[in-house]
């Protein structure tokens, strides 16, 4: 169990069980706030989304939108959605009606003030841990409203983003990724980007032949092919764990 003292400041451990007085709609004071001057690291169902909501070929929304960043240190990059250069670095979806994506916003916006992690159990079925973050400037916490963790997320609708980000765990957090033994070559690295963040380019390359599952593809990914995102980044997962790890 992850203890305050190892907390960034403003961080505490949260449970879904535990009371929640907090509230964010567009009469509070620091309505915006939260989307300037942060890190938005993007998952791979977070871009899918908001490409689809841009009406933008994946490979477009990662041109304009996504900063990819990796290093030594981690394993697999990161992608972050840019901010603009306004002094603030404000997130290029925020105007003064709020968030121009919102019912596609990604998950971290959907959840905050709460974080969610995930880790593979032992038995491949996600273990969550929730932390509540304490932001100065979030005035959302002297509203007159009281609910559990739990019930402010699930009126997030963050079930779907959850479910998506949960099934790239056994990739992600596989054993030989957590002891560090795999490290991605650049080929690896192009492969990880294709699969699971430039879907339509993934598709092109799936449905000409030129790259291959060896294993027969079932319905789903035969739908995934035909035009359904979602099937497509599952099949992308389980591509990525024949060309990493053989599985
Ligand atoms: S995507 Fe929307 S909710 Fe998230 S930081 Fe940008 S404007 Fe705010
Ligand atoms: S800072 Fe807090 S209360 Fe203000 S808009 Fe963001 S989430 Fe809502």
């Amino acid at each position: 169990m992850t203890t305050s003292a190892a907390l960034p400041d403003h961080f505490q451990p949260a449970r879904a069980d535990q009371e929640l007085a907090f509230a964010c709609h567009p009469g509070v004071s620091c309505f915006t706030e939260c989307c300037r001057e942060l890190d938005l690291a993007l998952t791979p169902y977070d871009v899918l989304r908001l490409k689809r909501r841009l009406q933008l070929a994946s490979g477009q929304f990662l041109d304009r939108y996504v900063i990819v960043e990796w290093d030594e240190e981690h394993v697999l990059p990161t992608c972050y959605l840019t901010m603009v250069d306004d002094g603030r670095a404000s997130c290029v979806f925020v105007g003064a009606q709020g968030c121009s994506v919102y019912d596609d916003r990604p998950g971290s916006c959907r959840a905050y003030p709460i974080g969610r992690g995930a880790a593979r159990g032992g038995d491949d079925s996600p273990v969550e841990s929730l932390v509540l973050l304490r932001e100065p400037h979030c005035r959302g916490f002297a509203e007159a409203c009281r609910q559990t963790v739990g019930d402010y997320l699930r009126g997030q609708e963050l079930e779907v983003y959850n479910r998506f980000n949960d099934a790239l765990l056994p990739l992600v957090q596989h054993p030989a990724i957590r002891d560090r033994s795999f490290r991605p070559t650049r080929r690896q690295l192009d492969q990880y980007m294709l699969a699971l963040y430039d879907l339509d380019h993934f598709r092109r390359e799936m449905t000409d032949g030129r790259i291959a599952l060896r294993r027969p593809l079932t319905p789903a990914h035969l739908a995934g092919l035909a035009g359904d995102d979602e099937h497509l980044l599952l099949l992308g997962i389980r591509w990525l764990s024949q060309e990493w790890f053989g599985e």
